[in-house]
């Protein structure tokens, strides 16, 4: 039986799609278009043994979600809007992904299939106020009124909470969250997404100096493994999973990048707060990410990886 895979153009869902196939499983792959579906299949090798079929869904309709998960024996809902910037109306943004995730388990429990799995971020467990030196752990949340709180921020937020507040009233469905960080490494396709934009953005050199923003970052290859981990483990029901082992500021990313491609004038020096903040005013995605600016930042992802024993590509690999 076939695993939903939602938002299978997405970078993160191509990596999953193609890891999935690779170890004997049928995958469904939701597309808002179909004229994405050859796309897809070239980005994730489709064998094209008749392994990988496409089904159109949106987040924001209810058409085609019953359709989609019937005789599925899991769903991994990954599809998610993910701009750098935010956009003028928040609800444009927190609106799909809120509903988006209801209608992926609504359909779920309608057709018993009992296994979902929901690409969740560590954007949904970081920003709170808290006491300083503190290390988060997977029961921490964000606090959706705290000054760092982007739109994309609220809309994964409150998406998860969607998700485990419908599984506390539906106990059939059995939920896993993977929350990563910034997701690096190779993409299946020349198709960036949003997180490798931000790298290359820092790696075009465009930026004479980088924002001191705190990054946790994780390999595209551990995000994918640690989705079919969900799938496979039913230890892992219940659990939030952080997917990173590290937090980078954003001038130590420059830093790294700089001694891999040493001919390219990539920063390493954060730039001061007054200047951000005159840029800030012609750059939508740092006018975004201005409240994060300086912000303390630490994680304890033991649960991960001495309670999953998953033992994570090194960061540094990861960016580079
Ligand atoms: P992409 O932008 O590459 O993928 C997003 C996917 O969601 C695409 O398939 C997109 O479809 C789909 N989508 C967006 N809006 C809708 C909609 N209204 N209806 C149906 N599908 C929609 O980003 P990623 O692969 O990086 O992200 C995938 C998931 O991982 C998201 O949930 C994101 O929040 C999460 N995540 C990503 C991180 C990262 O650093 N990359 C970090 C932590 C979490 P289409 O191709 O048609 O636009």
């Amino acid at each position: 039986r076939p695993i939903l895979l939602t938002g299978v153009s997405g970078f993160i869902a191509k990596r999953i799609a193609y890891d999935l196939l690779q170890k004997g499983y049928h995958v469904r792959g939701s597309l808002r278009s179909m004229d994405r579906a050859d796309e897809v299949r070239a980005a994730v090798q489709d064998p094209g043994d008749g392994r990988l079929t496409f089904v159109e869904l949106d987040l924001t309709r209810d058409a085609g979600w019953d359709a989609a998960v019937t005789s599925c024996q899991a769903i991994l809902h990954t599809a998610s809007p993910f701009p750098l910037a935010s956009p003028k109306n928040e609800e444009d943004l927190i609106r799909p992904a809120v509903d988006g995730t209801r209608r992926a388990l609504k359909a779920a429990r309608m057709a018993g299939v009992n296994r979902v799995v929901l690409t969740s971020s560590m954007v949904a467990i970081l920003y709170a106020e808290r006491p300083a030196g503190y290390a988060a752990t997977a029961a921490d949340w964000t606090d959706v009124t705290h000054k760092s709180a982007s739109a994309y921020i609220k809309s994964k937020t409150l998406a998860e909470q969607a998700a485990w507040d419908f599984v506390k009233r539906n106990p059939e469905v059995q939920l896993t969250t993977v929350n990563p960080g910034l997701v690096c490494g190779t993409p299946m396709d020349n198709r960036f997404g949003t997180s490798l934009e931000l790298i290359q953005r820092v790696m075009s050199g465009k930026d004479p100096m980088l924002p001191d923003i705190p990054i946790p970052v994780v390999d595209i290859e551990d995000v994918s493994a640690l989705h079919i981990m969900a799938l496979e483990r039913p230890d892992t029901i219940g659990q939030r999973i952080m997917a990173t082992d590290d937090v980078l500021r954003m001038p130590a990313i420059g830093a790294l990048l700089a001694a891999t491609y040493p001919k390219r004038k990539i920063a390493t020096k954060p730039a001061p707060r007054f200047l951000l903040k005159a840029l800030a005013m012609f750059d939508t995605s740092l006018k975004t990410a201005m409240p994060q600016v300086g912000l303390p930042m630490q994680i304890d992802t033991r649960a991960t990886t001495e309670g999953l024993s998953y033992r994570f590509v090194p960061s540094d690999t990861a960016i580079q």
